[in-house]
């Protein structure tokens, strides 16, 4: 008889965004007069950058001409190296501490499998569901520590007083928009050199910062190269969400019970891992061209100020938002007669899609996500729907 991962079972039925997408169509079906205006899924809605394609094209027409099989399981080097020298200038980190892969999703939930059940694992609330989900599914369902972000705390976790060996971070985050400033990132790092944890640290959106004092990396931490693994993804960066291409550093100074955990991971991807294809790395490499960067850099500030624009007319409109400065994400407090599910049903009824703050943990309760990777057209008809009650 084959015997079920009943870990499984303990999961929350439902991952968020299905029940989301199943409340919209629900409405739409009933209301085929009123458009729908998704601000809920956190997806790119621009198209990809001429360079990269133009690469990825190019890529595969040499594949046409010659054989190209197998690649290295953690990326090329080409790639490696235009990332370190771009992405980690002047922090210290070696292309070979870096490995390519197709997607911090996937990236972020497989890293646990090297540690034992026994962890005690620090994740914030609310946060991207994704943490909480893969250790619930490993068995450390009963071993997470959740780390209040609410208004009091300006959204920032606070050092938990119990001692947790491996902590996720997020920053700028999804879904409350904050990002960690270097002196509040610097009390991890000098917490985990002291527990001997490890962090997880999720930089997705990090081209997304505007605000000049804020790390991008947290390599920019002294010390973090020895308890950190970063991870980032061209999804959001680059509008690769379609096309999956995603990379993290595990950096060759971090030891677990002695043994470097580095190795330990090559070992694992050697196994487990095939690669990510030759055209979308050779894609992803122009990202760092002169002509690939300038088009990414004018998406991204197309985003933000679509996102400034919609988080000023809330503002006018007397909602109480947060985020909005680093990340292309509103957090926004619900009426206090409403639970968040309310309130996404509420602005459901105007044909708006949210995504409510509980579906990113306890914390979340009381406040509603929108998501600013859409049409300009979609935000300023939005606003046009919140003015009518
Ligand atoms: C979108 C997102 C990612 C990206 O995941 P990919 O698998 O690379 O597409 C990672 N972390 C967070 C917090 C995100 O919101």
């Amino acid at each position: 008889m084959s015997l079920l991962n009943k870990n499984y079972l303990k999961l929350k039925s439902g991952y968020l965004f299905p029940e989301i997408q199943r409340r919209a169509q629900l409405f739409a079906d009933n209301h085929s007069n009123i458009s729908l205006l998704n601000l809920g899924i956190g997806d790119i809605t621009e198209p990809l950058a001429p360079t990269v394609a133009k690469a990825i094209c190019e890529a595969t027409q040499e594949m046409q001409n010659k054989a190209r099989g197998y690649g290295p399981s953690s990326g090329y080097n080409f790639l490696k190296e235009k990332i370190c020298q771009n992405d980690f200038a002047s922090l210290p980190i070696n292309p070979d501490e870096i490995f390519i892969s197709d997607g911090t999703k996937c990236d972020i939930a497989a890293m646990q499998e090297l540690f034992t059940t026994n962890n005690q694992v620090a994740i914030c609330d609310p946060v991207y569901p994704v943490y909480v989900d893969s250790n619930i599914m490993a068995g450390r369902g009963k071993k997470i520590c959740y780390l209040p972000c609410t208004e009091k705390n300006n959204f920032l976790p606070q050092i938990p007083s119990q001692a947790c060996s491996l902590i996720y971070l997020c920053s700028p985050n999804n879904p409350t928009g904050t990002a960690f400033s270097k002196k509040e990132l610097q009390k991890w790092v000098e917490y985990a050199q002291a527990k001997s944890a490890i962090i997880f640290f999720d930089a997705a959106y990090e081209a997304f910062i505007t605000d000049p004092d804020l790390p991008h990396s947290i390599y920019e931490i002294k010390g973090a190269d020895s308890v950190a693994i970063e991870f980032r993804s061209f999804s959001k960066t680059a509008g690769f969400t379609g096309l999956r291409c995603s990379y993290y550093v595990v950096p060759k100074k971090i030891k677990v019970e002695g043994t470097v955990l580095h190795s330990l991971w090559t070992r694992r991807v050697d196994t487990k891992f095939g690669g990510v294809s030759y055209p979308i790395q050779r894609g992803a490499e122009t990202i760092y061209s002169p002509a690939g960067r300038q088009e990414i850099k004018q998406t991204i500030t197309s985003y933000m100020n679509r996102t400034f624009f919609f988080k000023k007319e809330l503002q006018k409109l007397g909602y109480t938002v947060f985020g909005g400065q680093n990340a292309p994400y509103l957090w926004v407090k619900t009426s206090p007669t409403y639970s968040s599910w309310q309130f996404f049903d509420h602005l459901l009824t105007k044909g708006i899609v949210s995504t409510p703050g509980e579906g990113f943990g306890p914390s979340g309760n009381g406040f509603i996500r929108f998501s600013c990777f859409a049409p300009l057209t979609v935000l300023q008809e939005a606003v046009l729907r919140l003015k009518t009650t």
